[in-house]
């Protein structure tokens, strides 16, 4: 197993640190450290300026094609674009709805005209997206939606209401998953369609989070409408192409977050300077045990990496959701121990800002959530990648 990086791929390190150093200045200088977790529905307007300066330098999407506006960056260097990004403390991805999620999606499974019409729109931040899959009775069961989009003429009419709906509020368009098919088995009669926000069939209602922000919504579909064309994958052909989104969602692109983790740690650590608790014995065993930990998320994604000669991920990668996620947790739960009797007071006034550790204890709950639950990611590690027995289905429609 080689834990090193390539000769080519430091040089190319070298190139992102020094992009990121000459460009995060100026008006750009007030977005270090910001839009992270608890924080991702601030500054929206700067960070789509950020946005679109790293579109125009092909920083956006380092890992799409150069045809696409990307780099044609390898796993390495996407991995190394993320970690250099994080060490830089550049602003929480605005864009990454469609950086990470849409725009891989269309380059596998879209045809020339939806990725003609749609990628540039990504790379230079001028069509923010969001993600419309959850439902009221549709999350974990993703397959049981029930939004509806029937054609009439050359329009798709969508009837239905969708849940969680980050960055709704700020997105011009929605990847929505819909029922075309109500007599298919369920996984059959779904169909992938891009729908526009702005119109007067579709209204969100923003949810207000445990941090004080409403960085997600709840979404209504009433007789909203969208050109024909604007299926990916085919009608009926949706779950495959789902399924790749969220392959993307929990792949490549959370490689290198664990140096934006160690920023958040040498918070945790300056706090528990401050506030003495670094001088608890059993406080000190915690913070070694998650500096200890961090270690180990860099160095499996080192073997990661290391594994995968194709530039595609390989099963060990599985993993990393479940284990950056409950890491993550814990980094809150030690970060509230520290804070003692402080870390319980918010009062209710406006003006009053939570502590960046409260903000992260309180948003990290919702990371064994998102991308799939701890229990989902489980049932994914046990059966595709130790091929144990499938989960019994306990719904008598497949
Ligand atoms: C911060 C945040 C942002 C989000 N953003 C979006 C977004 O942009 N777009 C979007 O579509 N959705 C989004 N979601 C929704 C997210 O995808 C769902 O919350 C998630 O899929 C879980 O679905 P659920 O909430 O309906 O819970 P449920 O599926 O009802 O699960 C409830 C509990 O049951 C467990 N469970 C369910 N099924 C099984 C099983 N088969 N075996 C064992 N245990 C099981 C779960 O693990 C969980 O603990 C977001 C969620 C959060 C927290």
């Amino acid at each position: 197993m080689d834990l090193q990086f390539s000769k080519e791929d430091e040089a190319f390190r070298e190139e992102v640190r020094t992009w990121l150093e000459d460009n995060l200045l100026g008006e750009f200088a007030q977005l270090k450290g910001r839009g992270g977790p608890g924080d991702e529905d601030e500054l929206i307007a700067e960070r789509r300026a950020w946005e679109k300066r790293l579109g125009e330098a092909g920083w956006a999407c380092v890992a799409w094609p150069k045809e696409h506006g990307g780099k044609s960056a390898t796993l390495n260097q996407e991995v190394i674009f993320n970690e250099e990004y994080a060490r830089s403390k550049a602003p929480g991805r605005l864009g990454h709805i469609g950086t990470e999620l849409l725009g891989p999606t269309l380059i596998h499974f879209g045809n020339e005209e939806q990725k003609k019409r749609f990628l540039p729109g990504i790379v230079d931040a001028s069509e923010l997206w969001c993600q419309g899959y959850s439902e009221p009775n549709a999350g974990s069961d993703l397959a049981n939606v029930q939004t509806q989009a029937v054609l009439d003429g050359d329009e798709w009419v969508i009837n239905g209401q969708k849940i969680w709906t980050s960055h709704a509020h700020v997105a011009q368009w929605c990847f929505v998953l819909c029922r075309t098919d109500t007599d298919a088995p369920k996984h059959k009669g779904i169909s992938y369609i891009l729908v526009p926000m702005n119109q007067e069939g579709v209204e969100y209602r923003p949810i207000r989070q445990m941090t004080g922000n409403s960085e997600f919504s709840e979404v209504f579909f009433t007789d909203a409408r969208t050109p024909k064309e604007n299926v990916v994958g085919g009608i009926n052909a949706g779950w495959k192409v789902a399924m790749g989104t969220l392959a993307f969602e929990r792949g490549a692109s959370t490689l290198g977050q664990q140096l934006a983790f160690n920023s958040e740690m040498d918070i945790i650590l300056e706090a528990a300077k401050e506030t003495g608790a670094s001088k608890d014995p059993l406080i000190r065993q915690k913070l070694a045990a998650l500096k200890v930990e961090l270690n180990i998320m860099r160095l499996n994604s080192l073997r990661t990496l290391s594994h995968s000669e194709t530039n595609e991920l390989g099963r060990e990668a599985m993993i990393n959701k479940l284990y950056w996620s409950n890491l993550h947790r814990k980094m809150g739960e030690v970060a509230m121990e520290i804070l003692g009797q402080e870390s319980l007071v918010r009062p209710e006034t406006e003006g009053y800002d939570l502590h960046k550790l409260q903000r992260l204890f309180l948003f990290s709950r919702a990371d064994t959530i998102y991308a799939g639950s701890n229990q989902i990611q489980r049932n994914i590690i046990g059966e595709r990648a130790l091929g144990l027995p499938r989960e019994p289905k306990v719904s008598t429609k497949t």
